[in-house]
């Protein structure tokens, strides 16, 4: 029997920032026919709100350590101000948006991740604590599809919950591979992450060197000589675990192209 189909975009941080970008995404999600999962991040929002309210964003390698303030901070911006402002969106344009986070119906459950060890130069090794950060351990794909089967729109949060009552902040990728994963049994999923370019670059200063596909055996590669590096590591990381699990498709393209015309297909 074929499976109906499922589009789950994930958009990035910068394309929430961006007024241009955004409305034309959510414009473009709005025209998707058929059952569609909106993930958000938002990363950089919630460091301006956090400096406002004068608490110090605290970043490691390029990652957020997500102590007490800045879980109370992360809460407001991703689960509030950004997911409620993008359902109010999409309710504009018709779509029957429902914003989540994680805890809501148990959607996703997390644990808090552990202080990991982490290699620095000259064989130094350090050890991090992220703080309240949650790496996922269950995605409830049922509660899902029974609201996609009732014609409600997720539009969902990078925010989780360890069932013993604490939120945990979670990696907006992640959220939106392990959604993708959990619908693969009822769905035949496309997975779009969008973002600021047009793809994965093979010269990064060259925004035109979209590479068209990339396998597990060419990121290792890529990774190696430093052509992919950053954001983009977990990100595709997270894009081949979905193939592996059973998603159709995953792309990772520039915001304003979700239809998986153009982008980087991940095989
Ligand atoms: P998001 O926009 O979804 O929040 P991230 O900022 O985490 O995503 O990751 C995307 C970033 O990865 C890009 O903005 C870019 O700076 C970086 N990057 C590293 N290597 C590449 C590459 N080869 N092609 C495109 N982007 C890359």
């Amino acid at each position: 029997m074929t499976k109906e189909k499922v589009v789950v975009i994930k958009v990035g941080g910068a394309v929430v920032e961006d007024e241009t970008q955004l409305s034309q995404l959510l414009q473009d999600f709005s025209a998707i026919e058929g059952k569609k999962v909106l993930v958000h991040g938002g990363g950089r929002r919630a460091t301006q709100v956090a400096a406002r309210l004068g608490i110090e964003s605290k970043m490691v390698g390029g990652r957020r350590i997500t102590d007490g303030e800045m879980l109370d901070v992360v809460t407001m911006v991703y689960g509030g101000l950004v997911n409620k402002n993008l359902v109010a969106r999409l309710q504009a344009h018709h779509v029957n948006a429902l914003g989540l986070t994680g805890a809501d119906m148990n959607v996703i459950r997390s644990h808090r991740r552990p202080p990991v060890a982490v290699k620095g130069d000259a064989g130094t090794s350090q050890t991090i604590d992220y703080g309240y950060v949650g790496d996922v351990d269950t995605v409830d794909g049922q509660q899902l599809f029974q609201l996609l089967e009732q014609g409600i729109i997720p539009v969902m949060a990078p925010l989780t919950h360890d069932g013993e009552g604490h939120i945990l902040n979670t990696n907006a990728d992640t959220i939106a591979s392990e959604t993708a994963k959990a619908l693969a049994s009822y769905y035949e999923v496309t997975l779009v992450f969008c973002f600021e370019k047009k793809g994965v670059l093979s010269n990064p200063d060259d925004d035109n060197s979209v590479i068209p596909v990339i396998t597990q055996a060419d990121f290792d590669r890529y990774r190696a000589d430093g052509t992919i590096s950053g954001g983009m590591i977990p990100k595709i990381e997270n894009a081949l675990a979905a193939i592996r699990a059973g998603v159709r498709q995953v792309i990772i393209t520039l915001a304003t192209a979700i239809d998986g015309k153009s982008g980087t297909h991940i095989q």
